[in-house]
């Protein structure tokens, strides 16, 4: 009998360490993988914009490739586990299909898949995508990173700008992580600012 693939979901918010997460867990994969077994690169969607060239470098100096994602790619027949980052991007609008379903066939063809990608919007809403693979893992790491305001764990990503598409990049500079307390005390504050703008 075959045996089914493992899907282990990376996520929480922003600055949380999800992508170096992914990348350490890729490593040590590799490190044990068999020789036969072909090596896939670290799969991001296009949408993301995220990486430059193709390669993405952790702290240490290791190149991974990376590869670009505006369609899905085949189930590849002789891997062990396929890589994916940003994958609350994975919309079937920006990615051609629906990768939650091409993730369900990894597991079904025997290939492990290892995911990384934002559980919540700036508003505090599920991506849908993540939410879906969360539901379908046997490994769901609930990563936290740092309040900018007390320090506390932080759980949730506060928009600094004024946008509202939920899937707009950005960096430091448009982003910060937030405990639940200072997140919802900051989108008040946000639609205090909004409401006086229009009054
Ligand atoms: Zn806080």
């Amino acid at each position: 009998m075959r045996t089914y693939g493992k899907l282990t979901v990376l996520t929480g918010p922003m600055f949380a360490g999800k992508s170096s997460g992914l990348i350490k867990e890729y490593l040590y994969r590799h490190a044990f993988a068999c020789e036969s077994r072909g090596r896939c690169p670290i799969y991001y969607p296009a949408i993301a914009q995220r990486w430059t060239q193709g390669q993405v470098e952790t702290h240490s100096g290791n190149g991974i490739a990376s590869m670009p994602l505006s369609t899905l790619p085949d189930v590849p027949e002789d891997t062990d586990t396929l890589f994916f980052d940003e994958v609350q991007f994975m919309e079937p609008d920006a990615i051609g299909g629906d990768f939650v379903d091409f993730v369900a066939q990894c597991c079904l063809f025997g290939i492990n898949v290892v995911c990384a990608g934002l559980n919540l919007d700036y508003r505090g809403r599920p991506f849908r995508v993540t939410a879906d693979l969360m539901a379908m893992a046997s490994d769901v790491r609930l990563l936290q990173a740092t309040c900018s305001e007390c320090r506390a764990p932080a759980t949730h990503t506060a928009r600094l700008d004024e946008r509202t598409d939920r899937f707009a990049a950005g960096d430091a500079a448009c982003y910060k992580p937030m405990c639940a307390e200072h997140w919802q005390s900051h989108i008040l504050e946000a639609e205090h600012a909004a409401d006086e703008s229009l009054g």
